[in-house]
């Protein structure tokens, strides 16, 4: 999607959520990430304007990087290193947000920004390299759990169901300025890490790997707005998903079909 994007007949919608997500997909594929991020969202806001359709762009908690303002309402214009490994994702993703707002107020196109902070459930790949999946596939799979750093770093999860009525308020809403959707419930990874081993009864150890560069060191959105003007709020707690998904997890275990977490080794 770099290239031109052609598309026949009418379109109502256009919601860009292409690019690399996981850090170590990202970390893996970093110029695809900032083409993506850039050039493919300057073909998909084309895409939107030709077609007088409502555009969505995909954006994420990354754009506040490692935040000096806890938690992070939108107002906050954030902390990113640009030179940095993660500078890709976070940068990219950044331009995509001017970008569709240039597009909004210079050709009057109907765009929404979602800032999507962590989210989990089933249907991640096993391999996916988030922390959600790799401690579930690592207790189930009997090998330690890889928690980077000291594991104080928090972040906040909300469970996919949640995360997709949120976007999809958004989107049905006449809201054009930048909306968070995360879960507030705030964690330190460390604690996933003993929740994770307690809803599985995996008798797995705890392995401390170094903390990735930039890695932030809290994250938790304020969601204020997408109360206020969505009448949104997450419903599934931290342990209730993670239940759901550790079901699903086992289902890919017992059709053999697990795989194995990727860890980021340095
Ligand atoms: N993390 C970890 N072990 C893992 C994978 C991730 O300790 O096997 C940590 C990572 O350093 C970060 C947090 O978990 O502090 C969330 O990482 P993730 O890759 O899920 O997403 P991020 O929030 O960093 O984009």
């Amino acid at each position: 999607m770099t290239e031109y994007v052609h598309v026949s007949g009418a379109l109502d919608g256009v919601l860009h959520f292409a690019s690399p997500a996981s850090p170590t997909d990202y970390l893996d594929l970093p110029i695809q990430t900032l083409k993506v991020g850039s050039l493919g969202t300057h073909k998909v806001l084309g895409l939107s304007k030709a077609k007088r359709a409502r555009f969505l762009l995909a954006s994420t908690s990354e754009v506040y990087g490692d935040p000096l303002v806890h938690p992070q309402p939108e107002s906050y214009w954030g902390n990113v290193n640009p030179i940095g490994p993660r500078g890709v994702y976070d940068e990219a993703k950044r331009f995509s947000e001017a970008l569709t707002m240039a597009y909004q107020r210079a050709h009057g196109v109907d765009t929404r920004i979602v800032r999507i902070f962590n989210t989990f459930g089933p249907r991640m790949r096993p391999g996916d390299g988030r922390v959600v999946s790799n401690f579930i596939v690592q207790a189930l799979r009997g090998e330690p759990l890889t928690v980077y750093g000291d594991g104080s770093q928090t972040r906040s999860f909300c469970f996919v169901s949640d995360e997709v009525e949120g976007i999809y308020r958004l989107f049905q809403s006449e809201i054009t300025q930048p909306i968070n959707i995360g879960n507030p419930a705030e964690f330190r990874v460390g604690e996933l890490a003993e929740l994770v081993l307690e809803l599985t009864g995996s008798t797995s150890e705890i392995r401390h790997l170094p903390l990735p560069e930039d890695d932030p060191k809290t994250r938790q959105p304020d969601i204020a707005l997408a109360r206020e003007l969505l009448g949104w709020e997450p419903e599934t707690s931290l342990r209730e998903g993670l239940v759901r998904t550790i079901e699903y997890f086992r289902r890919l275990q017992a059709e053999k079909r697990l795989g194995s977490a990727t860890v980021l080794t340095g």
